[in-house]
């Protein structure tokens, strides 16, 4: 099939969280593969380009580790053929989304490493800012990547670092010494499982427990899903150590500046999650509300464009007491694959994933939320869609500040010429989009959104980035 009939899920203007990340540790020595299935099932909103698990039996003869992955949904990568074969009571697993060029199966992760110490698996979840450096560097001294992801020069240079020091973590530490930007990562050794967070903690990671199994989590909505109790949040700059001894902690490089992707709350995060304390979903609720408060409209229905607008949405009617509706049916359906309508074809991309309840909005005036403008093409679609159903007036409501700028630590808000807030004004973007009237969340609301939290990066919207930009635009040369 020709490749240029394929919807990716990028065709919809929609962003991307790049990765999810799993780990688990069975310290009775029951196969671990199946609960990281669930895990990962869980995480599949982080990344659906495609999915692996690594695991390895801590009783076992050290550096065999047994892997799967592939290109796909984890429902579609996994079968219990595949996962029975899968044998070991320690194991990694990981979820992906990456920009179009490098989507193949070599990138797919966990990776795993064979070196004199033994064997190395590891997932990561980020992006780093000095990894084209580094690959050179390395290179430079004999390495020979199989990748084009920057996870690859991590695990490089943990097993590098590895033949130095005494320990794993302490390798680890040291990698993180020369790494910058973004990650969560999950390593798994003969005999322990690690996780580490980025200084700043752009991305979250927390720990569970189950009986005598501990994991490691992007997200805690997936402890839910294998029945792990939620023990902590892995710190920015913190490195766990698990073994059956329990958790050892070094937080050496723990520092006061914090920068958690603020977009976490607003839209990757699944709801039912909590990031370092805070519920998703709560953040949600708060910023409808105060989007109620500071760009109040008179109107009959508010109205969420499904999934995240959804709690935003309800958090506006509390605030107003204007009744919460559902204007939209989503087909949850569009795998990777979908085959894209044709220009000539009356049936728009947004269309097939979205259809309008079109009593539910006819002869109304409606308030819609969603929780950011991209490009501008779906929301134009989307008010369309609504006013081709009969709605009297539609008013935006987006539950995050206007993007102005690139991310560079793992998500895919592309670059200033494509953001459609860059020097537009938010009355020209409400022309673009048909609204009878636009509002945006204010940055300086952000905080009140996740309860006075600080410590976050809203570099997406004000420029402020926590750490020195590349000089020129790397995305997409890795990962
Ligand atoms: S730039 Fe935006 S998307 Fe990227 S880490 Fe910061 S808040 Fe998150």
């Amino acid at each position: 099939m020709d490749n240029n009939n394929i919807m990716n899920t990028a065709d919809f203007d929609v962003l991307h969280e790049e990765c999810g990340v799993f780990g688990a540790y069975d310290f009775d020595g029951e196969d671990v593969a199946s609960t990281i299935y669930y895990g990962l099932f869980a995480l599949q909103h982080r990344g659906q380009e495609s999915c692996g698990i690594a695991v390895s039996d801590t009783n076992g003869p050290k550096g065999k580790v047994m892997s799967y992955k592939d290109m796909g949904l984890v429902n579609e990568v996994f079968n219990p053929e595949n996962l029975e074969k899968l044998k070991g009571n320690i194991g990694v697993g990981h979820v992906r989304y990456s920009t179009a060029g490098s989507s193949v199966r070599e990138n797919a992760q966990p990776l795993v490493l064979n070196y004199v110490k033994g064997t190395l698996g590891m997932a990561h979840n980020g992006n780093l800012l000095n990894a084209v450096e580094l690959r050179e560097e390395l290179s430079y001294t004999g390495a020979i990547f199989q990748t084009t992801i920057d996870s690859e020069v991590i695990a490089y240079l943990i097993a590098r670092e590895r033949l130095k020091v005494g320990t794993v973590e302490e390798a680890v530490k040291n990698a993180m010494l020369k790494i910058k930007g973004a990650y969560s990562l999950v390593v798994m050794s003969p005999r322990k499982l690690i996780g580490a967070r980025d200084p700043f903690g752009f991305k979250p990671l927390c720990i569970g427990k189950r009986d005598n199994t501990y994991f490691l989590s992007s997200e805690t909505c997936a402890l839910d899903t294998v029945g792990a109790e939620f023990v902590r949040d892995v710190l920015p700059g913190e490195v766990v150590t698990i073994t059956s001894k329990g958790i050892e902690s070094d937080t050496s490089l723990c520092q006061k500046n914090n920068a958690r992707c603020i977009f976490e709350y607003i839209y990757f995060a699944r709801p039912d999650s909590k990031i370092d304390g805070m519920g998703v979903y709560e953040s949600r609720i708060n910023a409808g509300r105060i989007l109620a408060k500071t760009h109040p409209v008179d109107a009959d229905l508010v109205v969420g464009v499904p999934e995240s607008g959804n709690p935003a949405a309800l958090g506006f009617s509390l605030e107003s007491g204007i009744p919460y509706g559902n204007a939209f049916i989503k087909n949850n359906y569009v795998g990777r694959t979908f085959i894209k309508p044709k220009q000539a074809q009356r049936e728009s991309s947004v269309k097939v994933k979205l259809n309008v309840l079109k009593e539910a909005v006819a002869g109304k005036r409606v308030v819609m939320i969603d929780d950011s403008i991209v490009r501008g093409t779906t929301s134009a679609r989307i008010v369309s869609l609504l006013k081709n159903s009969g709605a009297k007036e539609v008013h935006v409501r987006i539950s995050s500040p206007p993007f102005k700028h690139p991310c560079y630590f793992g998500t895919d808000i592309p670059s200033e010429d494509q953001l459609i807030a860059t020097g537009k004004t938010v009355d020209e973007i409400c022309k673009i989009i048909g609204a009878d009237s636009l509002g945006y969340l204010e940055v300086d609301r952000l905080s009140e959104m996740i309860c006075g939290g600080t410590g976050f990066c809203d570099a997406c919207f004000t420029g402020n980035y926590p750490m020195d930009p590349p000089t020129r635009d790397i995305r997409g040369e890795m990962g």
